[in-house]
C-alpha cells in the first residue's frame, strides 16, 4: 500500500519506525528538508498549507493520512471526493482546525467542554472573568492560549477571533487516545496523567494509567462513546481532559492524530498508539492496548540558553537503567523549548516510576555543542 503522511515531524517518524515491520510505503510531505521524518520515508519536500501542493502530493497514494492537523482540509476534501481514502476524514479535521467550530461541536452533541464566549475581537468581550482567550487558528504547544485574570488583563488580550473559555479549577489533566477503524471497531488506551512535579515545576511527566475513580473512568467512557460517534470518521484521536476539583471531567481539545500523551505506550503497553494507527490507517483488526504495570514519558525538551547543533548531556548514564528507553527525533539543531526526544519508563509501582521519572529528569539535558 502506498501510504502518504502530511507533515514529517516526530509523529510520522515514529509510526513509520512502528509499521515498516509490514510491507507498505511511506510517502511524506513537508517544508523542511531536514524534518524528522526526511532520511526514512520517500519525502517530497512542499507545503502541506498549499492546495495544489497537497492534491499533487495526494493524486497517487491508497491512503493518505496526517500526522499535524494544521494542513490544507480542502485538498483533502477534494481528493477524497476523487476518491483516495483520507483518514482521519476531512470533515472532522476542519472542526477541530478551528477552536470555535470545535467548542460548537462539543457543545451540540452534548460532550462537557467548559463554557464559552465566541468573539471576532476584542471589543466583543462579555464573559465572566477569570476566563481563558484561545486564538480559533494558529494556536500549539501552549500558544494562541492566555489566561485573563482581571480587568487589568484585558488589555492584553489578542485582537482576533477566539474562544473566551471558563477557567477550569484544574485537579488532572487527563488524556484518552481511541481508536476507530473503517469497519466501525473501536478501542481505547488506558487514561493517562499528566503529572507536575513539585520540586522540578514542570508539566512534563505524562503516566498511564491515571489514578482515578471509577466515577471519572464512567465520565471518560461517556465522553469517548459520543465523540466517535459524533465524529463519524475512522482516524486515531487523542482527547484531552481536565478533572476538576469537584471530580467533573471536562474536554479541553481533541487531536486528530497521534500524540504526545501515548508516548509511553510504545513499551508500556501491549501495542503502541503507532501500531494502532497503523491498523486504522490499513483499516486491519484493532490492536490491544492492555498495560501491564506502570509507564511513564519525560519529554527531552531543548534547554533554554541553548541553539545550534544537539547535545544530549547525560544520556550514557539515562541507559544504564533497567526498563528505560530512548527515543529521539532525529532534529540535528535544538532551541529553547524544541521536542527533541523523550525517555520512556517502566515500573511496577505509581511511586517507583515516580522515582525514577525525577531521577532521569534530573540527569539529562538537552544542550548545544
Ligand atoms: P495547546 O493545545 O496549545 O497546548 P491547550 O488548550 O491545551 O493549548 O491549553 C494549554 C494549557 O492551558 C492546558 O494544558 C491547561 O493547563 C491550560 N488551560 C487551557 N484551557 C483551560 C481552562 N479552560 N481552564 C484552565 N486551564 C486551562
Amino acid at each position: 500500500m502506498k501510504i502518504g503522511i502530511l507533515g514529517g515531524g516526530q509523529l510520522g517518524r515514529m509510526f513509520i519506525q512502528e509499521a515498516l515491520k509490514y510491507d507498505d510505503e511511506f510517502y511524506v510531505l513537508d517544508p523542511s528538508s531536514e524534518c524528522s521524518c526526511a532520511y526514512i520515508s520517500r519525502f517530497t519536500q512542499g507545503d502541506f498549507n498549499d492546495y495544489q501542493t497537497v492534491i499533487d502530493f495526494g493524486k497517487d497514494k491508497d491512503v493518505l493520512t496526517i500526522e499535524i492537523e494544521h494542513i490544507n482540509a480542502q485538498a483533502l476534501e477534494e481528493l477524497e471526493k476523487q476518491g483516495v481514502k483520507v483518514v482521519p476524514r476531512p470533515h472532522i479535521i476542519k472542526t477541530i482546525q478551528q477552536k470555535i467550530l470545535q467548542k460548537k461541536f462539543y457543545q451540540q452533541n452534548n460532550i462537557p467542554s467548559p463554557d464559552f464566549q465566541v468573539i471576532q475581537g476584542k471589543s466583543e468581550v462579555d464573559f465572566p472573568l477569570p476566563f481563558v482567550q484561545k486564538l480559533n487558528t494558529g494556536g500549539y504547544d501552549g500558544k494562541g492560549v492566555q489566561v485573563i485574570k482581571n480587568t487589568g488583563d484585558l488589555e492584553k488580550m489578542w485582537d482576533a477571533p477566539s474562544v473566551l473559555e471558563k477557567l477550569v479549577d484544574i485537579d488532572k489533566e487527563l488524556s484518552v487516545i481511541i481508536a476507530k477503524n473503517e469497519d466501525g471497531e473501536i478501542k481505547t488506551f488506558p487514561v493517562t496523567e499528566m503529572v507536575a512535579d513539585p520540586k522540578l515545576n514542570l508539566l512534563d511527566f505524562n503516566i498511564c494509567p491515571a489514578h482515578i475513580s471509577e466515577s471519572v473512568q464512567n465520565q471518560i467512557d461517556e465522553i469517548v462513546e459520543k465523540f466517535v460517534s459524533a465524529a463519524d470518521s475512522a482516524g486515531l484521536f487523542a482527547i484531552e481532559l481536565f478533572l476538576d476539583k469537584e471530580g467533573k471531567v471536562w474536554v479541553n481539545e481533541t487531536a486528530p492524530r497521534l500524540h504526545n500523551s501515548g508516548h509511553q505506550s510504545q513499551e508500556g503497553n501491549a501495542n503502541s498508539q503507532f501500531e494502532q494507527f497503523y491498523r486504522v490507517v490499513a483499516n486491519a483488526p484493532l490492536a490491544d492496548t492492555d498495560a501491564s504495570g506502570f509507564s511513564g514519558m519525560l519529554n527531552l525538551v531543548g534547554e533554554e540558553g541553548y541553539s545550534g547543533k544537539v547535545r544530549y548531556d547525560g544520556i550514557q548514564k539515562v541507559l544504564k537503567f533497567p526498563k528505560t528507553y530512548v527515543h529521539l527525533y532525529g532534529k540535528t539543531d535544538t532551541k529553547p523549548g524544541r521536542k527533541m526526544g523523550h525517555i520512556n519508563v517502566l515500573a511496577d509501582s505509581r511511586a517507583e516510576l515516580m522515582e525514577k521519572l525525577i531521577e532521569i529528569k534530573e540527569m539529562v539535558k538537552v544542550i548545544s555543542e
